[in-house]
C-alpha cells in the first residue's frame, strides 16, 4: 500500500499545478508550481538534443521544493535542465521573523538573552530576495572538485539557501553559532541562510535537505538504505547510493548533511566540503 502514496501526492501536485494553469493566473509569486515541460509526447526527435538523457518528467524530489511557498520548479522544454526560483524565505519557523509575528512563523529564541546579544541584524521580512538556480537534470561528477563560494550554495526545500561552512572571512565560530535560530541559520547579509543541519528539514534523519549548486540532492545524516550514518562517503559527504527518491535500484550521487560534531557540540554543517560537480551560478 505505500508504493502507491508517493504516486497520489504527485498527481495530487501537477493537479494543482494544472489547476492553477487553468485559473489563467500567472504562476509566480505567491503560488508554487512545478511544470513538467513540454506535453508534447510525439517521436519527432529533434537529434540535436543538447544532453544524452532528456527527461520529460522529473524526480518526485523536486515536490518538495514546490510544497514550500514562493518555489517554482521548471523543467526546460529540451528536458535537459531544471530551474529552480526561490524568494528565499523559509517557509518554518525561526525567531528571526519579525517578533511581532505577521508572518506566524515568529518563534521565541531558546535563550532570549543569548540570541539578543549574537544574532545578526535584521529580520527575514527585510530581506527581499530571489534566487535562480538551473542545472542538469541529470548531474555528473566533475574531473576535479570545486571549492564553495561565499553566499548561496545550495537551495533547501523551504526555500531558503545553503551557505558553507564560511562567515565572512572566517570559518563559522562558536558565538556566530550562538545567534543561530534552532535551524543553524541566521540573517546577513543579504539573505536567511543556514550553515547548520536545519532541524525543521531534517534533524539526524535521511530527508531530502536541499539541492546543491552542482545540481545534486544533499540528505540528512543517515543512509536511506541502512538507517545508519554511511560509512563510505567522500571528502564531501558524498557517495552513490540509493535515497528515497532513487530512480534505479544502484542509486545516484548525492550527498548528506557532515555527520562531524563541529566544534564538539551538536553542531553539524550542511556542506564543509567541495563541490564535486560542476556548480551553476546561484543569482
Ligand atoms: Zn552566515
Ligand atoms: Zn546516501
Amino acid at each position: 500500500m505505500s508504493l502507491t502514496k508517493p504516486i497520489f501526492s504527485l498527481l495530487s501536485y501537477l493537479l494543482i499545478a494544472l489547476a492553477m494553469t487553468a485559473c489563467g493566473g500567472s504562476s509566480d509569486t505567491q503560488s508554487s508550481s512545478i511544470n513538467t515541460g513540454s506535453t508534447d509526447t510525439d517521436t519527432d526527435t529533434d537529434t540535436s538534443t543538447a544532453c544524452d538523457a532528456p527527461v520529460t518528467e522529473l524526480s518526485s524530489a523536486f515536490l518538495e521544493f514546490v510544497a514550500a511557498p514562493n518555489v517554482t520548479v521548471v523543467l526546460s522544454e529540451d528536458g535537459c535542465t531544471v530551474s529552480l526560483e526561490s524568494a528565499g524565505k523559509p517557509d518554518h519557523t525561526s525567531s528571526y521573523w519579525d517578533a511581532a509575528n505577521a508572518s506566524g512563523l515568529y518563534v521565541e529564541p531558546e535563550d532570549a538573552e543569548l540570541f539578543n546579544q549574537q544574532r545578526s541584524p535584521g529580520d527575514i521580512e527585510d530581506y527581499i530576495n530571489d534566487y535562480d538556480l538551473t542545472v542538469p537534470v541529470a548531474p555528473e561528477l566533475a574531473a576535479t572538485p570545486s571549492a564553495t563560494p561565499l553566499g548561496a550554495i545550495g537551495i533547501a526545500i523551504s526555500g531558503a539557501p545553503i551557505f558553507n561552512d564560511s562567515e565572512g572571512n572566517g570559518d563559522v565560530s562558536f558565538g556566530v553559532i550562538q545567534g543561530f535560530d534552532r535551524n543553524g541559520a541566521h540573517t546577513g547579509p543579504e539573505t536567511y541562510h543556514y550553515h547548520i543541519e536545519p532541524k525543521a528539514i531534517s534533524y539526524d534523519d535521511d530527508g531530502l535537505v536541499g539541492i546543491m549548486a552542482d545540481g545534486f540532492f544533499i540528505y540528512g545524516r543517515r543512509d536511506y538504505e541502512t538507517g545508519e550514518y554511511p560509512s563510505d562517503l567522500d571528502e564531501s559527504n558524498g557517495h552513490i547510493g540509493l535515497t528515497l527518491y532513487s530512480e534505479s535500484e544502484e542509486g545516484e550521487y548525492h550527498y548528506h548533511i557532515s555527520n562531524e560534531q563541529y566544534l564538539n557540540g551538536e553542531y553539524y554543517l550542511i556542506f564543509p566540503g567541495n563541490f564535486q560537480g560542476t556548480p551553476s551560478d546561484i543569482n
